[in-house]
């Protein structure tokens, strides 16, 4: 989906950095890609590319928690059935960009979920600071990780008219998330 959203920036021609983890998807042509493997280095490279921005969307999925201890050498077996690891909170990207954005900057994020959608959607939107979110029911055939269409409902900041749409291409629906960034910067200006 981000790289969609990228491609469909780039044939608006929009200057585009991708800050982008593993994935197997092919990335489009033309955009500044920065690879990444974790999500500390996500945040790292956003925090370091978005200053300079107008418009930052989050699309990655990334990890909510990591080990909080990384072994130097090889975790030897033990006698034990079970083994425990301890893990942390990562750090919110889209939550700093939108603690740390300059005015005018248009902050927008993804809700992947699988219960309550529109309801859990909103409460990001309003608990990260966002202008809009894109809501996706991911348990739909059709709809988030490993397929080229998505399912999703567009919310933005006070509107309660939530824009329901249909299953399309990511690439269409990258035009659809992006008309509706366009519309918030007019609306601003
Ligand atoms: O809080 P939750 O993970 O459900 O929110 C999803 C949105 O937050 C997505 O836009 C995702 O890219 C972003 N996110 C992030 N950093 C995290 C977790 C999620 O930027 N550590």
């Amino acid at each position: 989906m981000g790289f969609a959203l990228a491609r469909a920036a780039l044939s608006r021609g929009a200057d585009v950095t991708i800050v982008a983890g593993s994935t197997s998807a092919p990335p489009p042509a033309g955009g500044n890609l920065i690879r990444v493997e974790s999500a500390e280095e996500m945040y790292s490279a956003v925090m370091q590319e978005v200053a300079g921005s107008t418009v930052f969307v989050g699309a990655a999925a990334v990890a909510d928690y990591r080990p909080k201890n990384k072994a130097a050498t090889k975790i030897k077996k033990k006698d034990l059935e079970e083994m425990i690891l301890e893990l942390e909170r990562t750090p919110d990207i889209l939550a700093a960009v939108s603690a740390g954005r300059r005015n005018g900057q248009i902050v927008a994020g993804f809700a992947a979920e699988t219960t309550n959608i529109l309801e859990y959607a909103k409460e990001k939107l309003d608990k990260k600071g966002l202008d809009l979110v894109v809501a996706n029911d991911i348990t739909k055939p059709g709809a988030g990780f490993d397929t080229d269409t998505n399912i999703a409902t567009i919310i933005t900041k006070g509107s309660n008219d939530p824009e329901e749409l249909p299953l399309m291409s990511k690439l269409e629906l990258a035009d659809r998330i992006l008309d509706r960034i366009v519309g918030i910067r007019n609306e601003s200006k």
